[in-house]
């Protein structure tokens, strides 16, 4: 057996573990995919693929937490800040948003 580091779809139990951690709305259109950002590595980008979106609304990041086994939390995107899915809409926390809107 050998194992690769070949980015594949995460599987469905990390779908279900994630969101249910995140405690995000149930809806079939969310899914998880492996951030491929350097900064962002061994978090998953949250996604709603639903709506008018060709790649879908980022929900925010899935940062998994410090300890092993304790779940994850949904973070911004640029600073993973903690942030909530109703008050980010795009996986953005409040500062990040103002600080790109201001420059
Ligand atoms: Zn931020």
């Amino acid at each position: 057996m050998t194992t690769t580091s070949t980015q594949v779809a995460s599987p469905p139990e990390l779908r279900a573990e994630v969101l249910a951690a995140l405690q995000a709305r149930a809806r079939p259109s969310l899914y998880v995919t492996p951030a491929c950002t350097p900064a962002n590595a061994g978090c998953l980008l949250v996604v709603d693929s639903d709506g008018p979106y060709a790649h879908g609304r980022v929900v925010g990041l899935a940062i998994p937490a410090p300890a092993p086994g304790t779940g994850w939390r949904l973070g911004c995107t640029r600073c993973h800040d903690p942030i909530g899915e109703d008050d980010s809409p795009r996986g953005v926390c409040t500062a990040c948003t103002a600080d790109r809107a201001g420059q």
